[in-house]
């Protein structure tokens, strides 16, 4: 049989070995007939004891097929609920059988493939790092369609389902067996297949063995079922809540949520075609699309080194350099020896270098109070860092990374006088928000090996680098960019050198728009809550307030003295708003003391009564979806811009660098993705109807017309 090898012992059992063509097994058109062969075989056996199902890739079974999920139609629906359930009817003839099953879980298993392990009567997973079960489909805008959310309801009821099915959790084998999604780990993959017979041997006339909990009389499902009052309690609340989570933008956890509803109130059949039917139409929608195409296929080919220049040999980072301990640079330094590179931390004096390194002991000795490191190793981990004020320590980096204060001259003196310490070859990276790399390399004597590191706050937690190429970068000095990044596990966008680059330019329009809106007299509660309707993690006023306005003011005065100030657009109402809030009353910023927020010692937050007298206007009135998509669209068309002017080189950079960076929806797929599920035509109809009623920064840029007449889509 090709893809599945049938092997039957003396014992008569018969072990199933996966092996699909391409590098993983999966759901793809091949799987169904496969499955299908394999069990009309076993069938057919008269002598069958027992069936081991186990994988000879490298993950036991990697899931549904996205290719085929993603085109997913209205036109095909029928024909794709008529798949799943085909596929879930193999299933049920596995379960149905009088012999058991055995999953041997040797790689990965999550979605299909837990769906798949969870058709066999017994799971027995491998307990190594390199197999990960769960639930992802959520985080794809879709649901597990092939018996996952029954089953998960029916194995860990309602409470303990929950992190599965709707935060998508992925855990180790010993944490999937507490939760009883598996019965069993071994603790090598040599174990696997033995301890799998063996089970099977012990079992043999065990009738119950081959019974699954769903088919068992008088099987309880943890917690109870609809009918207990605690349950039927807690349901119409857990869709208020789900619903204050994700605000409505996301379809797949309430269907979810519906789906494990039904299971606890029907039968287990019925139960699973509501959640084939519930899968067919989340397929369809543009959310599953726009998250499978951002989350699945563009972050494997950001990571997958889609922008990293071919041909040159993978580049390690062993000592790196940081020039200035402030609030970057201490993250820098910590992230870098997370990953095991001896780090330099060097300040203008040894007890800001020393206030730096701190930083790493408080987040190292949280760690080791959380359990999740030893104290040897944050010990390892902290000694790598060497705080300095002394030149000379820096002898030797192969990578310099500075991150001074944002002043051009500042760092072009530092640049003259450090840049001979580099190690032969090494490579300067600025960690600059705002100034154009080519400029900042006009101080350097090797421009080719000058490029921009771009880290976002706070470092530790925020996964993305932007790296900027400057006019002169070289592509061995991108290499040693990217492959830095990766050896500190973020994910790397490369973009081309432009003031703002494209992720503080691109965010810089969410701020702008929303200070017009105040400006307008819009009642300020009101544009912070239809940000974050619109599914920004932040109002815009908000988010401004933390970076601070007094930064804005800098940058824009920095802007001025370089000649390129409203170099992308008018700032000229945001200057103005920004220089009555300081300039008048003092208010920079959270970091300064409040800004258009006043903030308590407890942590929470009020707006600043003054923004009433000042902006707001009760009588002006602008309809939300204007609001959401004022604060979208500028966005939006910003990116685009940037894709049209080179200063993004793919789509894919965009639309990671857009959720992963400024935190653009999720449910949008990145800011360009968002496009092609709004509808090219649709878009340009509604830029218009913006442009008209509020100005011309609303008009879409000509890439979208182009791609338009040519019948393409930002791929
Ligand atoms: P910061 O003010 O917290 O830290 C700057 C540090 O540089 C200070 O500790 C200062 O003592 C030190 N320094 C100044 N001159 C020096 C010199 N000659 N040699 C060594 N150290 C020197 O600033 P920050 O927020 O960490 O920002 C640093 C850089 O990172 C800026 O270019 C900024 O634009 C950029 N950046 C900031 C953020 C952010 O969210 N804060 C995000 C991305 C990039």
């Amino acid at each position: 049989m090709n893809g599945f090898n049938y092997d039957k012992d003396a014992d008569g059992v018969v072990t199933i070995t996966m092996d699909m063509e391409g590098p993983v097994n999966s759901m793809s058109p091949a799987f169904q007939p496969l499955l299908e062969e394999a069990v009309s075989k076993l069938e057919a056996e008269n002598d069958l004891k027992g069936v081991i199902l186990t994988s000879a890739k490298s993950t036991f079974f990697a899931g549904g097929d996205l290719k085929t999920l993603v085109q997913a139609t209205p036109e095909n629906a029928e024909d794709f609920f008529n798949n799943v359930e085909a596929i879930k009817a193999i299933f049920r003839r596995m379960e149905k059988m009088p012999v058991p099953f055995v999953a041997a879980i040797n790689g990965a298993a999550l979605g299909g493939g837990l769906e798949l392990a969870l058709a066999c009567n017994y799971r027995i997973a491998w307990d190594s790092k390199a197999v990960q079960i769960g639930f992802p489909e959520v985080t794809l805008g879709l649901l597990p369609g092939g018996g996952g959310v029954v089953k998960g309801i029916y194995l860990m009821g309602l409470m303990g389902a929950n992190e599965y099915l709707i935060e998508g959790k992925r855990v180790a084998p010993s944490k999937a067996q507490q939760a009883g999604l598996i019965h069993e780990t071994v603790s090598s993959l040599d174990e696997l297949l033995p301890r799998a017979k063996a089970w099977l041997v012990e079992n043999s006339d065990n009738e119950a063995a081959s019974v699954q909990p769903w088919d068992t009389q008088g099987y309880k499902i943890p917690g109870g079922n609809a009918n207990n009052p605690q349950v039927a309690q807690m349901l119409p609340a857990a869709t208020a809540m789900l619903y204050q989570k994700t605000r409505g933008l996301m379809p797949a956890p309430s269907k979810i949520l519906d789906v494990a509803t039904s299971a606890l109130r029907v039968d287990f059949d019925t139960a699973m075609r509501i959640e084939s039917r519930n899968f067919t139409a989340l397929a369809q929608t543009a959310v599953a699309k726009n998250m499978i195409t951002a989350f699945f296929f563009q972050m494997n080919q950001v990571n997958g080194g889609a922008s990293r220049p071919k041909n040159i040999e993978p580049q390690v980072t062993k000592k790196v350099g940081i020039l200035g301990a402030g609030m970057m640079g201490q993250g820098i330094a910590y992230v870098s020896a997370m990953a095991g590179i001896e780090v330099v931390l060097k300040d203008i004096s040894q007890e800001a270098a020393d206030k730096g390194k701190a930083y790493s002991e408080q987040l190292l000795n949280k760690r080791v109070a959380k359990g999740r490191m030893n104290e040897e190793k944050a010990g390892a981990v902290l000694a790598l860092i060497t705080p300095t004020a002394d030149n000379d320590a820096l002898s030797g980096c192969d990578l310099i990374i500075e991150a001074v204060f944002e002043n051009i001259k500042l760092k072009h003196q530092i640049t003259e006088e450090l840049e001979p310490y580099l190690a032969e070859g090494g490579v300067w990276g600025s960690n600059t928000s705002t100034l154009p790399i080519t400029e900042l390399a006009e101080a350097s004597k090797n421009a080719e090996n000058f490029i921009g590191i771009h880290f976002f706050s706070p470092v530790d937690k925020m996964p993305l680098v932007e790296i900027i190429v400057g006019e002169k970068t070289s592509d061995a000095a991108l290499a040693k960019a990217f492959d830095y990044t990766k050896q500190i596990r973020k994910t790397p966008i490369v973009v081309n050198d432009s003031l703002g680059f494209f992720t503080s330019r691109t965010f810089g329009t969410y701020i702008d728009e929303g200070t017009r809106l105040l400006s307008e007299g819009l009642h300020p509660v009101k544009i912070d809550n239809l940000g974050k309707a619109v599914g920004m993690p932040v109002g815009p006023l908000a988010v401004f307030d933390e970076v601070s306005l007094e930064l804005n003011r800098k940058a824009d005065e920095t802007w001025a003295e370089m000649g390129v100030r409203d170099k992308w657009g008018d700032g000229s109402v945001t200057r103005g708003v920004v220089s009555t809030m300081i300039n008048d009353h003092g208010r920079g910023g959270r970091y300064h003391g409040g800004g258009f927020y006043e903030y308590r010692e407890d942590g929470s937050k009020t707006i600043w009564p003054g923004l009433y007298d000042l902006f707001y206007k009760p009588e002006v009135a602008i309809a939300d979806q204007d609001i959401r998509d004022r604060l979208l669209f500028r966005q939006v068309i910003e990116a685009l811009k940037c894709l049209e002017t080179n200063v993004l080189r793919t789509v894919a950079d965009g639309n990671i660098g857009s959720i992963m960076g400024i935190g653009a929806p999720v449910w949008t797929g990145g800011l360009i993705q968002f496009v092609n599920t709004y509808g090219l035509a649709q878009f340009t109809a509604r830029c218009d109807e913006l442009a008209a009623a509020y100005g011309d920064r609303f008009h879409a840029p000509g890439i979208v017309a182009e791609k338009l007449a040519a019948g393409e889509l930002f791929a």
